[in-house]
């Protein structure tokens, strides 16, 4: 700063030594640019939301991603759940942590095209629960953003936790616009209430609504092959219709989903071929296809 603009609160607190005026000011001046940087090489943020927690939130948010990696995208997933940061145990990289470069922390490489953040990179012992209120929450989020070496993505995927609560807030804040969010619901008419409170959430904060999503929807037999309605099925789409949100898609119950997911292996690898991977694919189409549209118009 020139001495002709120097700040008359250019002080240290004398009782804590914590930045103060200036000092405070400047940091946060260039953590916003830092942030501002970071973003300008991101394409397409998407946050993955749903209204409650069991629905497949993160099960979604890790597949998508993979599935757009897979298709040649460069994909950056970034895990909010500060409580439950399940997505690198789901992607077998809960033993990994990121490193330290120049520019910053780099993500932990997943797989080709795949970048992944979680709190669970950074905590010793995945068994003591974070206690931690919104304001560190916020700037949690906002080294995730600003302080990790992101590089040049297609879409930066964060799968935010259930609700509408601190975190889903902050994000919006930080990630500015555009900024789209997906809903996973499944189809019973609780869980479909629930999510339609994240979609008035959602528009509230301007996120764009990408779209609505229908997990669990019916259950593939293991041994036919069929398709059995066990949670019913067709509520996202007529949740979608009635809301006035696209409808991106359905994804069966698997119980393969499950045990591979506890196995840290995603069903694209475990099941190439099989309906699962098939409808995650179609997802990751829809979702290419809704933003690359927007973006031309
Ligand atoms: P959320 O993020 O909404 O809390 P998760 O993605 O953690 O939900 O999923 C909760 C549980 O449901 C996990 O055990 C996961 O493997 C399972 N699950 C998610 N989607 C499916 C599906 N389509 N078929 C079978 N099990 C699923």
């Amino acid at each position: 700063m020139s001495e002709n603009t120097k700040c008359s609160s250019d002080a240290s607190c004398g009782t804590c030594g914590s930045a103060t005026g200036c000092e405070a000011a400047a940091k946060a001046k260039h953590t916003e640019q830092k942030l501002v940087s970071r973003l300008s090489k991101i394409k397409y943020r998407v946050a993955v939301m749903s209204g409650k927690g069991g629905v497949g939130k993160s099960t979604v948010a890790v597949n998508l991603a993979v599935a757009l990696a897979r298709s040649g995208k460069s994909v950056g997933l970034l895990d909010a759940d500060v409580h439950g940061p399940n997505v690198p145990k789901m992607l077998g990289i809960d033993h990994m942590v990121p490193s330290m470069g120049i520019n910053g922390m780099s993500p932990v490489v997943a797989s080709d095209n795949l970048k992944v953040i979680s709190m669970a990179f950074l905590i010793e012992d995945p068994d003591t629960p974070v206690v931690w209120r919104g304001p560190m929450k916020h700037s949690l989020f906002q080294q995730f953003l600003s302080d990790v070496e992101w590089g040049t993505l297609d879409y930066l995927i964060v799968d935010l936790p259930p609700g509408t609560g601190d975190e889903p807030l902050s994000i919006a804040q930080l990630l500015g616009q555009p900024l789209w969010a997906i809903i996973v619901t499944t189809p019973q008419d609780v869980a479909l209430l629930d999510s339609r409170k994240s979609v008035v959430f959602a528009r509230t904060v301007d996120m764009k609504i990408l779209g609505i999503v229908e997990n669990m929807s019916g259950l593939i037999c293991p041994h036919c092959g069929g398709s059995i309605d066990l949670f019913k099925t067709g509520g996202g789409a007529r949740s979608a219709t009635e809301l006035a949100a696209p409808f991106l898609g359905a994804i069966p119950i698997d119980p393969q989903i499950v045990t591979n997911g506890d196995a840290g292996v995603t069903i694209d690898t475990a099941d190439p071929d099989g309906t699962s991977a098939e409808a995650f694919r179609k997802l990751a189409n829809q979702v290419e296809l809704a933003t690359s549209r927007v973006l031309d118009n």
